[in-house]
């Protein structure tokens, strides 16, 4: 695998102060429910967030669910070389609590802040520090709804990537990336295809994660635990053949689908440790174009 000198510097660039107030302003909307008029702001806002970037390839993708209009956000940076070559990096921005007796999705909250605005802002923040600098593949952030419905977002698009013949070479998934393990032994779990469900795919998981652990011990204080893949938006691509691995905290949250799922409980150091190794395994894999990127 090739090592780039300017990894360090790029994932300094990872600023938790962004991290933080991405996921303050996603659990400030109360509840991001599926079908919520308050996740309707919240994906406005993360489509904003992308244009802000500088990004000019920032759509929505449509899809029905439970007869409402549900939209996918889906923001391509564009590759310089290989350029059919595709790498996602995805997190669900929908939230959920499990339901008791009187709740109402419509008023009562679902923070989420762990569950998955860590996911939503550490994509964002990769999106942000990889703006300026050209890479071999394209890279396609995308912030998925209906998650906590049966991954439905996910479903969708992994089922327009199939149908459209999408070159995928990987899609890496972040859903709940904020409670760390005990100090100073941080560890992170990476989930990959255990089950050999689809051997090819499974050869690839295998480099690709030998890539995440080098990352990993290269530029962050995190070491990798390997788990099999487990309910989440990676799992429709891992079906439909594609390379997916997900990205999840190594600490037992206590609070996830709580009303207690808020900013306080989470650990924003940890977050940014996890965005970092998560950029440096992109620039590793889909690799930068630029002369004065060139790698050692
Ligand atoms: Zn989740």
């Amino acid at each position: 695998m090739i090592q780039n000198k300017n990894i360090p510097a790029i994932v300094k660039e990872v600023s938790l102060t962004d991290i933080k107030s991405n996921i303050r302003h996603l659990t400030d909307y109360s509840t991001r429910f599926t079908f919520s008029d308050k996740a309707i702001l919240a994906r406005e806002w993360i489509y904003d967030q992308f244009s802000k970037l500088g990004y000019s390839d920032v759509t929505y993708q449509d899809f029905i669910l439970c007869d409402s209009l549900q939209k996918n956000i889906v923001c391509t940076k564009q590759g310089k070389g290989e350029s059919d070559k595709i790498l996602i990096l995805c997190a669900h921005y929908d939230s959920i609590v499990k339901s008791t007796v009187g709740w109402d999705w419509q008023t009562c909250p679902a923070p989420g802040a762990n569950d998955n605005a860590s996911g939503v802002a550490a994509m964002i923040e990769t999106a942000r520090i990889l703006k300026n600098i050209d890479m071999n593949y394209t890279i396609r952030f995308i912030a998925f709804t209906g998650e906590e419905q049966n991954l439905w977002g996910s479903r969708a698009y992994a089922d327009h990537a199939l149908s459209n013949n999408m070159n995928i070479v990987l899609v890496i998934n972040l859903d709940e990336i904020g409670y760390p393990d005990v100090k100073p032994e941080w560890k992170v779990i990476i989930g990959e295809d255990q089950g050999n469900q689809d051997p090819p795919g499974n050869t690839d998981t295998k480099k690709f994660v030998e890539v995440i652990k080098q990352a990993a011990s290269a530029y962050t204080n995190l070491t990798i635990k390997l788990l099999d893949l487990w309910r989440s938006d990676h799992m429709p691509f891992n079906s439909a053949g594609f390379t997916a691995i997900g990205v999840c905290q190594a600490g037992k949250y206590p609070h996830t689908h709580e009303v207690t799922d808020t900013y306080d409980n989470i650990d924003i150091d940890y977050v940014v440790e996890v965005t970092r190794m998560t950029a440096a395994t992109i620039i590793k894999v889909a690799g930068i174009t630029q002369k004065k990127y060139d790698p050692v």
